[in-house]
């Protein structure tokens, strides 16, 4: 059985803790979510009966700062796998050392099964059932899986109404016309490119003779793909939901990305006209390719004791949030692939969501270049402070990367001191 996603952070965490000998006290505190809030959430479909869906939003820490994290719909989206995002939400903020803590939010939904009407009413509510706890110096949510720009446009609409006032910086990653930052929309993908451009360099490899292979097209896959095939990776094989395309010449990026805009809702990769060269395999096999650079870019846990042997990439950029288990992890290491975590490799998209609360608190936009050099700034410093912590302590990337972000974390909750 995969070990399940909240289980594999927790036991990452524990021997973090044990590793740097965390006062006791304190990773109790680091194990456990501040808040949890579960919500019944009715809506009135299209033929007019009423669904109810449960939503969640989870503050794991606000230690740092004011929480922060994404909203996912998903249909397997459940209280542990929120847990678990919003754990990795906080030890990302203190690894990119913005001042906020962690949170995640979700609504268990198929959102290809809903109307626009649909998901803009079930926006609007959850929305107005988490707002007791919400608020732009207490947890600001953003985009995750199948949410976006239009989302958070929605969510700072249904909050705005309730305050009698425009609340801009209620989200992260809203349209531009509605407060959006410049290069929010690509930042995840864009600090991907980032850290596999850097470990390339740190290998001394060649971008330019790296192949790679990407799990997941959606927001972070498909700019990450695009960012990388610039920088001359070859990307031979990416995957959706539907299937993987894998192409030994190098698939053309820029055909595939213009096939998913072209469409009003997502379309799948199954739809898509070949070009010569391409074929079609099973996702599994995705995995297993037989490239320099592997990442998931999709969900959590494809990468776990049962198929982590199997894998040939000598680099796995993790663009997802925990696409590896903590026993996955462990063959990994056995097998001396490196591996750029999450609460690293994604970090860009918290970052540039920092960058859009901050010009929203100040009323003052950025432009393009000052938002990509500021995020590639923040982006190759965390990297270095976690290579050189991984070169000291002689551990793994993950591990430097915990124990970068517990000590952070553990030290701005001894210097608050435990209220009252
Ligand atoms: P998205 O909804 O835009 O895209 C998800 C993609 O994964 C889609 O192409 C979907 O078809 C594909 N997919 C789903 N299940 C799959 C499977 N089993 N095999 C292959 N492909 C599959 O989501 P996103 O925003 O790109 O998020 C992807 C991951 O990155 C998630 O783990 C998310 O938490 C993480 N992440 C996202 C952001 C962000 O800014 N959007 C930031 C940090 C981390």
């Amino acid at each position: 059985m995969v070990q399940p996603f909240y289980e594999s952070v927790l036991e990452q965490i524990d021997a973090t803790a044990k590793r740097i000998a965390l006062d006791s006290g304190i990773h109790k505190m680091i194990r456990q979510p501040e808040r949890e809030l579960t919500v019944g959430i009715p809506i009135e479909n299209e033929t007019g009966e009423i669904e109810v869906f449960t939503g969640y939003r989870i503050q794991h820490s606000s230690a740092r700062g004011p929480c922060k994290g994404g909203i996912r719909y998903h249909p397997d989206t459940n209280l542990d796998e929120v847990k678990a995002l919003a754990t990795l939400m906080t030890l990302k903020c203190a690894v990119a050392n913005v001042p906020y803590g962690g949170a995640k939010g979700g609504i268990r939904c198929n959102p290809s099964k809903l109307s626009k009407k649909e998901l803009q009413r079930l926006t609007k509510r959850y929305a107005s059932m988490i707002l007791p706890i919400i608020g732009p110096r207490r947890d600001i949510p953003a985009p995750d899986v199948n949410t976006n720009a239009e989302t958070m446009g929605w969510i700072m609409d249904a909050v705005s109404m309730h305050e009698g006032a425009t609340v801009l910086d209620i989200v992260t990653g809203k349209p531009l016309e509605l407060g959006g930052s410049l290069g929010r929309s690509e930042a995840t993908g864009r600090g991907v490119m980032i850290s596999t451009i850097e470990i390339l360099k740190k290998l001394k490899k060649d971008p330019k003779k790296t192949t790679v292979a990407v799990q997941g097209f959606g927001n972070v896959g498909s700019i990450g793909a695009e960012l990388l095939a610039k920088q001359g990776c070859k990307i031979q094989a990416v995957s959706d939901v539907s299937c993987a395309i894998y192409n030994s010449d190098g698939l053309d990026i820029s055909d595939l990305i213009s096939y998913i805009i072209s469409k009003p809702r997502i379309p799948l990769f199954k739809d898509y006209k070949l070009k010569k060269g391409d074929e079609i395999i099973k996702n599994e096999e995705l995995l297993e390719t037989d490239v320099d650079v592997l990442i998931p870019a999709a969900l959590e846990n494809q990468i776990h004791s049962d198929n982590a042997d199997r894998i040939k990439a000598k680099i796995i950029v993790e663009g997802a949030n925990g696409p590896v288990t903590k026993k996955g992890d462990e063959v990994l290491a056995e097998k001396g692939i490196y591996v750029v975590p999450d609460i690293l490799a994604n970090s860009g998209g918290v970052v540039v969501s920092y960058f859009e609360w901050v010009q929203g608190i100040q009323s003052f936009f950025w432009d393009i270049d000052e938002v990509n050099e500021n995020l590639k700034k923040i982006m190759l410093k965390a990297f270095s402070d976690i290579w050189n912590i991984s070169k000291r302590e002689k551990v793994n990337f993950r591990d430097a990367a915990f124990i970068l972000a517990i000590k952070k974390i553990a030290k701005a909750i001894d210097q608050r001191g435990i209220f009252p």
